[in-house]
């Protein structure tokens, strides 16, 4: 079996007036991520690591923010497009994490409905697909609550 990692790192800006849209689930906040899309920076992330554990680019190159097509769209379609392009190249998901970074709101009880939506999305099989959060002690712009951050790890695996 041939095995291959990939890695995703995204941020956006929480504003006023935009539904907090993470991991496909929508949660009470507030505040919402600024984006072209949805903003959904777990969905984002993930995405990322599919396309480089595919060779098939990468989200900014695939979903140009320019594009008009993109606008306000639900981003698990970035993830079910990374996923379309990896079963293209012989490769499914075996195994993925999503680390959440944020200070607020409280996501713990949202982690396994967003785990749900990403797996689905990603085609992949359940209970192989895990979202985490952590707060990283109140540092930085997740801690001033100026955004949210996310980070992706997914090992795709060969198709026999
Ligand atoms: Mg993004």
């Amino acid at each position: 079996m041939s095995l291959r990692i990939g890695h995703g790192v995204d941020a956006h800006r929480l504003v006023a007036g935009r539904p907090l849209r993470l991991g496909g689930v929508e949660i009470p906040h507030g505040m919402g991520l600024e984006g072209h899309s949805d903003g959904d920076v777990a969905a984002h992330a993930l995405a990322h690591a599919m396309l480089a554990a595919a060779g098939a680019g990468d989200l900014g190159s695939r979903f140009p923010a320019t594009d008009p097509r993109w606008r306000g769209t639900d981003s698990l379609d970035f993830v079910r497009e990374a996923a379309r392009l990896a079963a293209e190249r012989h490769l499914r998901v075996e195994s993925a994490q999503v680390v959440v970074i944020a200070q607020a709101p409280r996501l713990a009880a949202h982690l396994a409905a967003m785990a749900e939506a990403l797996g689905a999305a990603a085609s992949a099989p359940p209970g192989i697909l895990w979202v985490t959060v952590t707060s990283c002690d109140g540092l930085g712009f997740t801690g001033r609550g100026e955004g949210i951050a996310a980070s992706a790890v997914v090992l795709l695996a060969s198709v026999s």
